[in-house]
């Protein structure tokens, strides 16, 4: 029976921190299903069911009851990814293409604190049901969580759980660290996040806890805007790594293809046309890791859409295949190849598998060629499925080898493998948020394991 659940424990371990699609994906059957929420006959809506630490929101001056939180930080960011709507043509109003809906089932049965947060964080079987946010008010549950959790840096953090089969969500929870808003910002000690900043978060810890991962478009803006130079820039979607502006408070195209496609309305999947394709090494074998983005040759910046190849398996598997959905019929697209900006200097250093602890690296970008070598494609009618040409990548010489229409350049790449979500005030970027989270599942793991000796004896 342990070795059973080690086994168990490992298979999940690989599953997780994927980018630019799903997050977690089935690693038992490694089918390439993404794990969703549970679907509702009745409403046609995929359902996610959510409860509320009753305790207060923050310590200082702007104190506020987890009702006023509620109603107004978490739900009007629920209402946005519930409501998401997309273009399907230039002279048509945008229309619904998700089909979610939360439903929250009212306050958990005590104020969860640095006393008793590690009973609610056991995997028990049905303890993640429904998902849960936890109002850590002052950082003192981060606090006790040990010291890679840092309550002056962490705002907040989230993880969607899976149940046994891996293609379903049984819950999951979001940290919400109010040390961040409690009105006090004090030096380098303790970073104050503005009410937007704040909200930004809130609405990516519950992008993750539907199931998206990290996703990166537009790199090159998101790793040269600094502080405020970046504000008002639409550019970089909300579950990019790193919080770099306020602006990343309203969803971009990725975030919105990214969820539609995880949870489609039947129009989503009518009347838009998706690109699918495959990265593969030199040897032919599938490459994971490599971030390949769609996006209109007219509007690069904002419509665009990216996905890791690979993203669909776990961690190893040869298969480097990417889905690049919601585009507009009629619209001329281009598909381009990049590494996934993962470096010393920008230090966003996870969120990126499956490339696990090295993504593949040293073969620039470039574009990828459509069906007959071409550089751009379009649609006519939605529901159409584009096949582009397989990218061949050789990654002894850092460059594309074939199906890519222009010479990739080269070009550096580090790794790294952290974990959870945070946000951090830096010299150079304002806040920023990193991913911890794999640190964070292995603690969880290893109680999970004195939890199941002691019950074996
Ligand atoms: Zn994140």
């Amino acid at each position: 029976m342990k070795k059973i659940l080690l086994l168990s424990l490992i298979l999940l371990f690989p599953s997780f921190l994927q980018a630019g699609g799903p997050w977690k994906v089935d690693t038992i059957t490694n089918s390439g299903v993404p794990a969703r929420w549970p679907y509702d006959e009745d409403t046609g809506k995929w359902i996610i069911h959510w409860r509320v630490d009753p305790g207060p929101m923050t310590d200082g001056a702007i104190r506020v009851s987890s009702e006023a939180a509620v109603r107004d930080w978490i739900q009007p960011m629920l209402t946005e990814w519930q409501s998401v709507k997309l273009p399907y043509a230039a002279d048509a109003d945008p229309i619904q293409t998700v089909a979610i809906e939360f439903v929250l089932d009212g306050e958990l049965p005590e104020d969860i604190t640095a006393a008793n947060y590690e009973r609610w964080l056991e995997p028990g079987e049905g303890r993640y049901t429904p998902a849960f946010v936890i109002f850590d008010h002052d950082g003192s549950i981060l606090e006790a969580m040990g010291e890679e959790y840092d309550k002056n840096k962490l705002v907040g953090l989230a993880e969607p759980l899976l149940d046994s089969t891996e293609m379903r969500i049984r819950g999951g929870y979001i940290i919400l660290n109010g040390r961040m808003i409690n009105g006090n910002p004090s030096s380098t000690t303790d970073a104050e996040a503005t009410p937007e900043q704040f909200k930004a978060v809130i609405k990516h810890e519950f992008g993750h806890l539907l199931n998206l991962a990290h996703a990166v478009v537009n790199t090159e803006i998101a790793l040269g805007c600094a502080g405020d130079s970046c504000n008002g820039n639409q550019g970089i979607s909300t579950m990019f790594p790193d919080l770099r502006t306020v602006a990343q408070y309203t969803l971009h195209v990725d975030d919105k293809v990214g969820i539609s496609w995880l949870y489609p309305t039947q129009d989503f999947q009518d009347k838009f046309c998706v690109i699918t394709g495959e990265i593969q090494d030199e040897d032919g074998k599938g490459l994971q890791g490599v971030n390949v983005i769609a996006s209109a040759v007219n509007d690069p910046w904002i419509d665009a859409r990216s996905f890791q190849s690979g993203a669909l398996y776990a961690i190893g598997t040869e298969n480097g295949r990417y889905i690049l959905a919601g585009l507009m019929p009629g619209v001329d697209y281009e598909v381009r190849y990049e590494e996934l900006p993962v470096t010393e200097e920008t230090d966003i250093s996870a969120g990126y598998d499956p490339c696990s602890t090295e993504c593949p690296s040293g073969f620039g970008s470039g574009l990828i060629a459509g069906p007959d070598g071409a550089a751009s494609v379009h649609c006519d009618e939605g529901g159409r499925t584009i096949g582009m040409e397989t990218l061949k990548i050789s990654l002894a010489e850092g460059r594309a080898i074939d199906g890519s229409v222009s010479e990739g350049e080269g070009g550096g790449g580090g790794s790294g493998k952290k974990g959870w979500c945070q946000l951090e005030r830096t010299a150079d970027y304002g806040l920023r948020t990193t991913n911890f989270l794999g640190v964070f599942v292995f603690i969880l793991i290893l109680l999970a394991f004195r939890l199941h000796i002691g019950r074996a004896r």
